[in-house]
């Protein structure tokens, strides 16, 4: 087998045989990083120095015969999380020579399992934009078509790798941002429930509504990643002391008596005909195997882009405030005549638009006047999500939607149509307003409906299967009863 297309699971048992070693891995990994990279733009810094360190040691380790699975194992991180010693930039100017003098917990935990981190992924501005334009590094190519765009605003991490330039990736899911680009690239990428792994050292866009997770290639991979980086830390309040299951031990699970809600709502008007038909025909995979399958309605997601789009830019404009110049953020160029000036140099030279426009909404609706207007009838909003879920869960165990209306896009079809843009994310918002898990996973291919997404190379479709909080190791049976069945998670791009 080819080394680079390996799954973490080949790759381990590889390693322990010592058919090849970690340095081996690592080496192939930055030969087609250098090749692949200039191409797609998925990586905006490389870790070589500190991977061969982190290697080494890995195979020191395995010789010991001390090795956890992902000791030795290459990975991305998305350059939203503080990696000691490394330039951590949250693709922003106002970041752009900030080198974090400690780990995300998240990074320690990975580091004390001997993984090895091959560099940082490019991704939208503070993690706003659902298409990777949004980076003051320029935008993520797609893997399947090098026109159009990756999905964001994880998009390198997705990029990476269903490109084959990581094993897996870290990423962070705000309203969609691991889905949405692993639904676009063609991989698996798993949203948590909110609390479930640590957010510490993890530069926060809406800290309500931010979690972390993870892209692999299988989501046996994925649900090898979440036992390495879940559970309660002291340095984060919202992570319960819940105990964490080992997900990869019980994930060749049956789906028999299963029952699989289908949320009408998420197949209507302005999905894609061929994206419904492709999560159509994986639910009927479903029923093949012996679940059973009912439908659900969901109608409060029609509100929900509407509630995230005041919610989330409030939370945002708090958490950027700390971004003077002074006690974060790099120094402005020119730094004017007073402190007033000064800030606005800073601020108005380090961020980019997207993040003004939503510092702007975010401002005015927390302002005196507005913020019963707006603010507090989006978080009303969302306590009636959180309850039509809830309600949900008690007819059905799990349910699977589409994660996006459309395939990939082209790179600058959306940019100037804002409204367009946000809606890549209508099936997505709920999920994270609601707090509860989901895992995406490829499901088929389709050119896409009229638009500019009909011409050109076949592009991948996603499916989310959503569960109740805490339910991420039913998820785990259920994708992995699919992929079993299916071979979408084994189709790679010929970038
Ligand atoms: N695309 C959405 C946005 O622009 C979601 C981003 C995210 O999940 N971080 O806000």
């Amino acid at each position: 087998m080819d080394i680079l297309s390996m799954t973490i699971k080949d790759a381990a048992i590889g390693l322990k045989s010592k058919k090849f070693s970690s340095v081996d891995l690592t080496k192939a990994y930055f030969d087609r990083i250098k090749k692949i990279n200039p191409t797609l733009n998925a990586y905006v810094y490389e870790a070589k120095d500190e991977a061969f360190i982190d290697a080494e040691n890995a195979d020191k380790r395995i010789a010991k015969g001390s090795a956890a699975v992902l000791t030795g194992i290459p990975c991305a991180i998305k350059d939203i999380f503080c990696t000691k010693g490394i330039r951590t930039t949250c693709c922003s100017k106002i970041l752009e020579n900030f080198v974090p003098p400690y780990d995300a917990t998240v990074i320690s935990k990975l580091k004390n399992v001997g993984a090895v981190f091959l560099g940082k992924t490019n991704m939208d501005e503070f993690a706003c934009g659902g298409s990777n334009e949004h980076s003051c590094f320029g935008p993520v190519k797609n893997p399947w078509d090098i026109s159009r765009v990756s999905g964001g605003s994880s998009g390198g991490s997705a990029a990476a790798v269903s490109a084959d330039l990581a094993l897996f990736a870290l990423g962070t899911d705000t309203g969609g941002s691991i889905r949405e680009p692993a639904s676009f690239c063609g991989c698996t990428g798993l949203k948590v429930t909110y609390g479930r792994v640590s957010r510490s050292g993890v530069m926060a866009f809406a800290s309500s509504w931010d979690t972390i997770g993870t892209f692999a290639k299988t989501v046996e991979d994925a649900a090898i990643v979440l036992n390495a980086i879940a559970g309660h830390d002291e340095r984060d309040s919202t992570t319960p002391n819940k105990p964490v299951p080992d997900y990869p031990k019980n994930i060749n699970k049956e789906v028999k008596g299963l029952k699989i809600g289908v949320p009408k709502e998420y197949f209507g008007e302005g999905i894609d005909s061929k994206v419904r038909e492709i999560v159509m025909a994986a639910i009927k995979e479903f029923e093949k195997a012996g679940a059973k399958i009912i439908e659900v309605s969901l109608p409060m997601t029609k509100y929900a882009i509407a509630a995230y789009y005041i919610a989330t830019p409030a939370e945002l404009s708090a958490n950027l405030a700390r971004f003077d110049g002074i006690r974060f953020g790099r120094k402005p160029h020119k730094e004017g005549k007073d402190l007033y000036d000064y800030y606005l140099a800073a601020r108005g030279e380090g961020f980019g638009d997207e993040i003004k426009r939503r510092i702007m909404m975010g401002t005015y609706v927390l302002s005196a006047g507005y913020y019963d207007a707006y603010y507090l009838k989006a978080q009303k909003i969302r306590t009636l999500i959180i309850k039509e879920f809830e309600k949900a869960f008690e007819k059905v165990d799990i349910m699977i939607s589409p994660v996006a209306p459309f395939p990939a896009f082209k790179i600058g079809e959306k940019i100037d149509d804002l409204l367009s843009m946000y809606l890549a994310d209508a099936l997505t918002i709920p999920i994270n307003a609601a707090g509860v898990p989901a895992l995406a996973l490829p499901a088929g291919f389709a050119k896409g409906d009229g638009g500019v997404a009909s011409s050109g190379a076949e592009l991948p479709v996603g499916m989310q299967i959503i569960g109740p909080q805490f339910s991420e190791e039913l998820l785990f049976q259920a994708g992995h009863a699919y992929q079993r069945l299916t071979n979408w998670h084994t189709m790679r791009p010929s970038v």
